[in-house]
Parts: C-alpha cells; sequence; structure tokens
C-alpha cells in the first residue's frame, strides 16, 4: 500500500498509532500493548488491541485488523488517500497539494466550494438585513430583549431572513444555477417544482459552522409565533446534522486546553454561556446528541458537563446522551440548573438573571451524572415496593455501562443508601446485570483464525519480528520446504517472501496478501505474549517440522509398500525406508 519513499510511507513512518487510535478509542495501556473497546462491534469488555511497536491494532472480537491507515479508512469510511490525509493531518506532518483528480472529483470539490459560497453569500445578505431594514430593526429589538447587545449579535453573525419570500433567492439567482441553490437549502423549491422561495423567511438567522469555521448552514428561529419556532438547513453535501456541534469552531482550542466542555442544547444557550466568558461550550443543535458529534468532541476532550434544558424533553435527552457518552467512555457531569422564581430555567435565562458567576459557580459544583440519576430517580414514588423497583430499573442501564467493579460497588451502596433499598437485593440486580454485561461479548466461531499448532505459532512469530535471523531462518524453511503441508502453509509462504525480499515489509503488507481467515491469524499470534525468540528455539522448531516432514513421507512410503507388496521397484521402497528410519533415529 504504502510505496516506499511516497507521502504515505512518510506519514507511516511518523504516524504514531497509538496516538491516533487513542483519537477515537479510549486506550489503557496493557502490557506490551494498549488495549479498549473495540470500535468496529458493539463490545463491553475490551477485546481490541493496538500494538505500539509493529504499529498495528486488531480485534479478538470482530477480527478487524490493520495499521493506522486501514483503521483511519475503517473509522472515517473513506479510501486510501483520504486516510493518508487524515492521519497526517491529525500528526502535523504537511499534506503537498494533491495531484491531478478525477473528474468526477474535482466536479464534487467545486459544488462543495459553491455551497460554501453561496452560505458566505446568504450570510452577509442576512446579516445586511438585521442592520438595515425596517423588519431588521424590529428583530434586532428583539435580540436585545434578550439580552444580545450590537457586539454579540456581530460576533455570533446573527442575521435577518426577511419575511418577503424571494429576496433572498433574487439576490442570489443571477449567480448560480437552481440546483445548486436549492441543494444549498436556503432555496426551497415548491411541491409542483416550478416556483423556488426562500427557506427562511421572518425569522433570526444563526449561522452554524464546521469545524473548520466555514458556515455550512443555518439554523433560524420565528420572530413572531410561527411555527415551527425553529427551523434549520437541510442536510446537504456540505452539512451533516448529526455530524455538527454549534460553536465546535471557536470552542475546540479551549476545550483542548481546559480538557473539558460544556455541551448545552440550542444557539441561544451556546451564546449566552459564550457570551458569558466560558468559550467551551458547543450546542447539539437538536434534542439529543448523535455519535458522530460524541465522536467529534471526543478528539478534543473526553470530559464533558451537560446542560440541557431542565424540562421533560430536556431530561430525556441528556438521559439518552447520557448513555451514548458513557458508551464512548466520557467522564460526564450534569448540570440542573435551579428554577429561577418557579420558572424551568434553560443557561440563557440562567445567566440573564443570574449573572455570570452563577451560572460558573454552577457548573464547577455540577454532580457527576451518577448523582444526578439518583437523584432522578428520588423523585419517583419510593414508597412501594414497584415504586422502588422502578427506580432501580431507571438506574440499571447506567450501572451496567461502568466498565470498573470497583465504582460499580460504591454506586451499590450509594444508590442502596439513597433509594433506601436493602442492600442485598441490590447487590443481586448489580450482578445480575453485571452478568449480563460478560454475556454482550459473543465472539462468532467462523470469526476466530484456526487454532495452528504451538510451533507454528511460534515459527511465524520469529519470521515476522527476529530481526537477527528471520532471513536465515526464511531460507531454511524455504529449502526443506518444511512449511508444506502445514495448516499455516499461506502465512508461511507470505512470510518467507517477506522474509527473503531486501526491502523491509510490514506486518500489514503481508496481511494484505492472505485470504481473510489467514490474516486474522497472522495478526491474532502477533499479539500474543511471548518470550524473546533466539537461534536456539528456532533450530528445535525447524528439527521437528523436518522430523513431521520424514514422518509423512514415511507414512506414504508404507501405504504404497503395502498396497503392491511384490511390485517392480519394491527394493527402492524399501531401501528409502531404511534411509527415512534412520534420519528420524538422528533427528529425535
Ligand atoms: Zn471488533
Amino acid at each position: 500500500m504504502a510505496e516506499a519513499g511516497s507521502f504515505a510511507e512518510r506519514v507511516k513512518s511518523q504516524a504514531d498509532i497509538v496516538r491516533v487510535v487513542g483519537e477515537y478509542v479510549r486506550l489503557k495501556k496493557s502490557g506490551k500493548n494498549y488495549t479498549g473497546l473495540c470500535p468496529f462491534h458493539g463490545e463491553k469488555t475490551p477485546s481490541f488491541a493496538v500494538h505500539p511497536v509493529k504499529q498495528i491494532f486488531h480485534c479478538f472480537g470482530c477480527g478487524k485488523g490493520g495499521d493506522v491507515f486501514s483503521f483511519v479508512m475503517e473509522m472515517e469510511k473513506c479510501p486510501f488517500p483520504e486516510a493518508v490525509k487524515i492521519v497526517a493531518e491529525k500528526c502535523g506532518i504537511p499534506v503537498p497539494r494533491p495531484k491531478e483528480r478525477t473528474p468526477e472529483q474535482r466536479k464534487e470539490n467545486q459544488q462543495r466550494a459553491a455551497l460554501i459560497e453561496i452560505h458566505r453569500e446568504a450570510q452577509s445578505f442576512f446579516v445586511r438585513q438585521l442592520e438595515s431594514t425596517a423588519e431588521g430593526r424590529a428583530a434586532r429589538a428583539y435580540l436585545e430583549d434578550r439580552g444580545l447587545n450590537a457586539e454579540t449579535i456581530a460576533r455570533f453573525g446573527i442575521g435577518y431572513a426577511p419575511s418577503g419570500g424571494d429576496s433572498l433567492l433574487r439576490h442570489l439567482k443571477p449567480k448560480y444555477a437552481e440546483t445548486l441553490l436549492v441543494e444549498s437549502g436556503v432555496i426551497s423549491r415548491d411541491q409542483s417544482g416550478a416556483r423556488l422561495f426562500d427557506r427562511f423567511r421572518k425569522r433570526i438567522t444563526f449561522p452554524i459552522s464546521n469545524e473548520s469555521g466555514k458556515i455550512v448552514a443555518f439554523g433560524c428561529r420565528a420572530l413572531g409565533d410561527e411555527l415551527p419556532k425553529y427551523l434549520n438547513s437541510p442536510e446537504s453535501p456540505v452539512y451533516s446534522k448529526s455530524s455538527v456541534l454549534y460553536h465546535m469552531d471557536r470552542a475546540k482550542e479551549t476545550i483542548r486546553r481546559q480538557d473539558f466542555a460544556i455541551l448545552v442544547e440550542g444557539y441561544m444557550d451556546a451564546i449566552a454561556v459564550a457570551n458569558a466568558g466560558i468559550a467551551n461550550v458547543v450546542a447539539s443543535c437538536g434534542t439529543s446528541l448523535a455519535e458522530p458529534q460524541i465522536k467529534l468532541l471526543g478528539r478534543f476532550t473526553k470530559r464533558v458537563i451537560v446542560n440541557y434544558d431542565p424540562d421533560a424533553a430536556g431530561q430525556a435527552a441528556t438521559e439518552r446522551s447520557l448513555t451514548l457518552l458513557l458508551e464512548n467512555d466520557f467522564e460526564v457531569k450534569v448540570l440542573a440548573l435551579p428554577p429561577i422564581d418557579d420558572k424551568k430555567a434553560d443557561p440563557d435565562l440562567f445567566i440573564r438573571e443570574k449573572g455570570p458567576e452563577t451560572y460558573i459557580k454552577a457548573l464547577k459544583e455540577a454532580p457527576p451524572y451518577v448523582d444526578y440519576l439518583i437523584g432522578r430517580a428520588r423523585q419517583m414514588d419510593l414508597s412501594t415496593g414497584e415504586g422502588k423497583q422502578r427506580a432501580l430499573n431507571f438506574l440499571m442501564p447506567y450501572v451496567q455501562k461502568i466498565p470498573n467493579q470497583l465504582l460499580r460497588s460504591e454506586w451499590a451502596t450509594r444508590i442502596a443508601q439513597q433509594l433506601r433499598i436493602d442492600e442485598p437485593v441490590l447487590r443481586a440486580a448489580l450482578n445480575k446485570s453485571a452478568n449480563e454485561r460478560r454475556s454482550e461479548v459473543k465472539v462468532a466461531p467462523q470469526l476466530v483464525g484456526r487454532p495452528a499448532k504451538q510451533i507454528e505459532r511460534r515459527l511465524i512469530r520469529m519470521l515476522a519480528e527476529a530481526e537477527g535471523f528471520k532471513r536465515e531462518l526464511a531460507q531454511r524453511l524455504q529449502q526443506g520446504r518444511l512449511y508444506e503441508g502445514l495448516e499455516t502453509e499461506k502465512i508461511f509462504a507470505a512470510l518467507i517472501i517477506a522474509g527473503l525480499s531486501e526491502e523491509p515489509v510490514s506486518a500489514t503488507e503481508i496481511g494484505a496478501h492472505l485470504e481473510e481467515r489467514e490474516r486474522r491469524l497472522f495478526f491474532e499470534i502477533l499479539f500474543e505474549d511471548a518470550q524473546e525468540p533466539s537461534w536456539e528455539e528456532a533450530e528445535s522448531c525447524l528439527e521437528a517440522l523436518r522430523r513431521r516432514q520424514i514422518e509423512q513421507e514415511l507414512a506414504t512410503l508404507q501405504r504404497t509398500i503395502e498396497a503392491n507388496p511384490s511390485g517392480k521397484g519394491l527394493r527402492e521402497l524399501l531401501e528409502r525406508k531404511q534411509q527415512l528410519m534412520k534420519q528420524l533415529a538422528a533427528a529425535s
């Protein structure tokens, strides 16, 4: 894959697979390897391993394995050149300008560039409307009423989409093809398909940028009582709702530096929090968080304070997000703001009423999600047995997600105390859920490599990595054809070719020449705990293979003799038999 001297080769030699994989998977050091939960199949106990020296990964559960590039290709669902670019960027290696692309790629890039440009044009159009029209002034008054001054409005690029219905269309139409305008999502087509019109009308507009700061969508709030209250851009080639976090482009540096993020629901909340001087805030812009958004956030931190709206929808969203965050190994706190004068407070309202200092104090005191959930459970009716059972059923799914046994046990004591549940009853429930957790790891038998014999496994390992003598070993195996007929013959063949070649060949390249089953077995062997190989051990393994070879020839010979006892050439056969018997005696 990576040609010698190529850019990919250079990236591979400089990239650290542990670091790159570590951006997607929480890895823990375990012996020589790093292990974690496999991102390619659902599991609760780690069977995914990364080898820092060999720079490969392998999952003992689903069998996926390869080098840093195959990992990123699988993870990002992208082709090889894209993976090389991503790894380079993650490792701070400058990427050379791409060579001539295919016509399709060029067209796609042009389209994306045009869509970004349309958003930029729409953005300045909306901002102008807010600044200089009568309608816009009314919108401005509303914003000021919500505590947003001119500086904030400018800083967050807030604008206004007028009520007319085609003013943006008239502005953009001379420059862009209709299909492109519709594709961008700022312009809609009516059902008959004949008429185009502005998607956003009489609404305050909030530009939504992707991670690199390019505007790719708009979130719009109705100025009056029009429904829906919030209307956002549709999905487009430049915008996928589930993988964008509002304010991420500006928050990411602070999130990385402070190693935590505040997660709020809407853009007004994010703006209010950022305005209070807390830069590491992002909004999910929807009721609940999606997996790609979590992956995006996880590249900058694994610690998050969830501060969703305190209403029922917000609570449900908090709990859904919690599940996803815990599954992705986040350390989570939950801030549930106290009501203000009996009014449920979202971050925006809370900061307006109580001031930034009070909000910052509340953030600092935000409890771990455990306590938040116990608090929620305590709101249930605990006076009856069924009520307690319901509370327990509510808590158990979260307990199940705690990988650490000690922590799980601590939880049990706390839940028992707070909910006044008998500790033995609770522990029984806990153990049951822990067992369910274990039983979730199912390894499909056809995915497991064949259990090659110990000698074969050792020789394969030595051929792959005994720098001192792997060439010599490859020669001996080849000359004596000692590996022929072994179950692992194909792995040996690939390793021998690699061992005899002048250029170093990586495990992944060898794997690329193998059938999937063989590749899995090969990677499994590479990850086995094993002692340092020595030439003495190699020789004794070779010896064993030689014995096996002689025994096999003897068996064949014997069958030939017995099949035809009076045949021609019997004498030669018997002589050969004698010879082999002697060899065998000498070998043992
Ligand atoms: Zn897996």
